[in-house]
């Protein structure tokens, strides 16, 4: 079984009841956090996990919404961590990751001076590896299998997509993408495919063209859907909602995928939790 929680369900708009995108996978006892938007480590500890227990970071693509608490992830897990022989900390995400996580590094450079300094058992800054990949498998590790596909999501370039599979059950999750095959191929037959979504639909309406530009670059509800279909995934789960999904029209959202797509849809706060059996798919009781 793997079970997947949205941690955060919001977009880049700071909302008071959403953190910021990421989504967490347990898989035969490791812990995946997919993404790591603004509030990860609050809403991890809320699922009953921590930044030391994280067996992989998998970054989608980078932009800050999906990155943003990627210092808090780093540094967060390096003081939590008490082992001094712990694993580094994986970070795999497409090619700029590692130079991302260099500047990090480099930005919380005064703070790791400072704990090395104070701290006799703090000796060496954070233990961190990169791995980039646009395509192929990324992780084989205790019955967990990891592989990416590219996605479209131009002018950022390259994005990424995971799927993980353990046991027999199988996790796509795609970040910010319009349809595309590559997609499509990665998610073919899995047990459930997470997927961020736009309401093109609200969005075009608005007045300000900055906003209206994002429409070109995500899939709405409907094409989120449609991908799910043609991939014939058990479950569509939805989250990274544009807008934030006002209160009462939860089943509109639900209505619109379910036009296109007639299999289990999830979609909800942060925290919402989602079991993917092998086979057989059920959500999780709370
Ligand atoms: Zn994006
Ligand atoms: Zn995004």
């Amino acid at each position: 079984m793997i079970e997947v929680t949205l941690l955060g369900t919001g977009s880049p708009i700071p909302d008071p009841h959403r953190a910021g995108p990421s989504t967490l996978v347990r898989a035969g006892g490791q812990i995946f956090l997919v993404d790591c938007g603004r509030g990860v480590l609050q809403r991890l500890a809320a699922a009953g996990s921590g930044a030391n227990q994280v067996s992989a970071l998998l970054l989608t693509h980078l932009h800050s919404d999906h990155i943003a608490d990627l210092g808090d992830v780093i540094i967060t897990r390096w003081v939590s961590t008490f082992d001094p022989d712990a694993a580094p900390l994986q970070i795999i995400g497409p090619p700029g990751t590692a130079e991302v996580v260099d500047a990090t590094l480099r930005a919380f450079g005064h703070d790791i001076g400072y704990r090395v300094a104070h701290h006799a058992d703090l000796t060496d800054p954070p233990r961190v590896e990169v791995h980039e990949y646009t395509d192929g498998p990324v992780w084989d590790r205790g019955d967990v299998r990891i592989r990416v596909a590219p996605t479209d999501h131009r002018p950022v370039t390259p994005s990424i997509a995971f799927r993980i599979e353990h046991g027999g059950a199988s996790v796509a999750l795609a970040g910010d993408t319009v349809p595309c095959p590559s997609l499509d191929a990665l998610a073919a037959g899995a047990g459930a495919l997470v997927h961020t979504v736009i309401r093109k639909d609200l969005i075009e309406q608005l007045a300000q063209q900055r906003i209206r530009d994002i429409c070109d670059y995500h899939s709405s509800v409907q094409e989120a859907a449609a991908t799910a279909s043609r991939a014939g995934v058990g479950i569509l789960i939805l989250t990274h909602y544009v807008p934030a999904i006002a209160p009462g029209t939860q089943d509109e959202w639900r209505a619109l995928a379910a036009s296109v797509f007639d299999r289990q849809i999830e979609l909800g706060d942060d925290l919402h939790r989602v079991q993917v059996h092998p086979g057989v798919c059920s959500r999780a009781r709370p």
